[in-house]
């Protein structure tokens, strides 16, 4: 108990700085190599270390305060303490430091695994077997656990990850070392990312504590649970516990839970994933030799809005909440508001012209795409089906094709599916009732079958007459 803790902060300094230069490991030729298995369960096993330190730091935190507040000679001490006031806040501070860097490592980490289980899946080698999982099946074993052949590992043709940004995480939470060398231009960047990452929604009604009386084999029980709700009323916590409970509960009390939806609810997570695009940018136009000053500023913004934009468009919400993507934290069902506010960046035409050329943008994502796919999410919240059937790729192709003045083949090669199953969305979204979200042109693309253009579109026309 009297010990200075010293021992646990050397530990954590020595975790940290082992971890300083392991983005040197990741470079990207690697990454189509083996060696990502090594670096998988390298970053699992960093991350539980992290895990681990930061618990006891936390811990020991509270561990000291409950020493110093509980101790019999506290109110003798009292004054000697306090007149220390500024050798403990900057002791303090240290702590906090620590602390921080911790969190941002956890999170850099966390960022990392996220992309990889994007970009890779593990496949068995015996065509028979077809076993499938994500790569932390490697974490136990490098057979597979149904007939013992070896994994081999899959590249996702529809991953929306950008592996490329992994290099450039702060995996030894070193961001205020990193952020104080920026430049100008990076730091402004800096700072929109996080405005943009953050995207604060004002306070809203989203769940209530409920204290319930239930008879439980011929006996009243008191519980208490915590439902979800979008706005305060009474006869839906009502209907709610009637619905769990069955009939014979009874509320005795109700608290209300207001709560400030942010996009990506983690501070380190923002701070992380901003650092490694404002550093994968410079790289990427020092590369090219683009100097411009405001394509420069722009650039690792709009790549960020855009890769956050085609994760909306791509993925299901239901994809969203359950797996670790490259965006941790980050809320499965933004308010149209935010998405409006993300996708605004789009707009910037010379960023996106640059990022076109340079092939790291392939689709042109349109902001009415991306707003329209989480109408039609929130429309049909709990029946599922529209995503089940038709895929969310072929959805998002629709809706670019809707809402861009691309044609049908164009935008079925540029999300890789056949125009068949893009027109088969198409239909899916007027049965759903898209059409009034629509203007007039638009909405006569619903009906339309295409002239035939590329060879792909021609011979799948073939094929339908004959
Ligand atoms: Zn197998």
């Amino acid at each position: 108990m009297y010990d200075d803790g010293s021992h646990i902060y050397g530990q954590v300094h020595k975790l940290l700085s082992s971890l300083i230069d392991f983005s040197n490991e990741l470079d990207i030729n690697l990454l189509n190599s083996n060696r990502i298995i090594d670096i998988y369960v390298k970053l699992f096993k960093n991350l539980e270390l992290l895990q681990v330190a930061k618990n006891k730091l936390l811990r020991y935190h509270i561990l000291m305060y409950k020493f110093m507040a509980n101790h019999e000679n506290y109110n003798e001490y009292k004054h000697d303490i306090y007149s220390y006031k500024s050798f403990i806040r900057s002791r303090q501070l240290t702590r906090k430091a620590n602390i921080d860097r911790i969190r941002c490592a956890i999170a850099s980490h966390k960022i990392a695994i996220g992309h990889i289980n994007e970009n890779y899946g593990v496949r068995c080698s015996n065509q028979k077997c077809r076993f499938s999982s994500r790569l932390e099946v490697f974490l136990k074993t490098n057979k597979c656990p149904k007939c013992g052949s070896l994994l081999n590992i899959i590249e996702n043709p529809k991953s929306v990850s950008r592996i490329d940004i992994i290099k450039y995480l702060p995996y030894s939470g070193n961001y205020l070392d990193v952020v104080t060398k920026f430049n100008p231009y990076q730091r402004w960047a800096y700072s929109e990312i996080l405005r943009l990452l953050k995207l604060e929604e004002r306070k809203v009604f989203t769940s209530a504590s409920i204290i319930l009386k239930i008879i439980e084999n011929g006996r009243a029980i008191r519980k208490r649970i915590k439902v979800e709700l979008e706005r305060k009323d009474f006869r839906l916590c009502e209907e709610k516990i009637t619905e769990l409970f069955g009939q014979n509960a009874r509320i005795e009390k109700i608290m209300w839970h207001k709560s400030k939806p942010i996009l990506i609810n983690d501070k380190y997570v923002r701070q992380s994933l901003a650092i490694a695009y404002v550093r994968f940018a410079d790289v990427l136009l020092s590369k090219y030799n683009i100097t411009i000053k405001d394509i420069y500023k722009e650039f690792p913004i709009y790549l960020i809005s855009y890769d956050l934009s085609l994760f909306l468009l791509m993925k299901t919400e239901y994809e969203r909440s359950t797996s670790i993507g490259p965006f941790p934290h980050m809320m499965s069902r933004p308010s149209i508001n935010q998405i409006k506010k993300l996708t605004s960046v789009l707009k910037w035409s010379d960023v996106a012209i640059i990022a076109s050329n340079l092939g790291i943008c392939k689709q042109k994502l349109t902001q009415q795409s991306i707003v329209l796919k989480e109408i039609m999410e929130k429309l049909l919240k709990g029946s599922s089906s529209i995503f089940g059937i038709v895929s969310s790729t072929a959805i998002a192709a629709a809706l670019v094709y809707l809402t861009s003045n691309l044609s049908l083949s164009h935008v079925s090669d540029m999300f890789n599916e056949s125009i068949a199953t893009v027109m088969n969305a198409l239909t899916r979204l007027k049965i759903y009732g898209i059409e009034k979200y629509l203007t007039e042109e638009q909405r006569s693309k619903l009906n339309v079958v295409p002239e035939a253009e590329s060879e792909r579109a021609k011979l799948f026309l073939k094929k339908l007459m004959s």
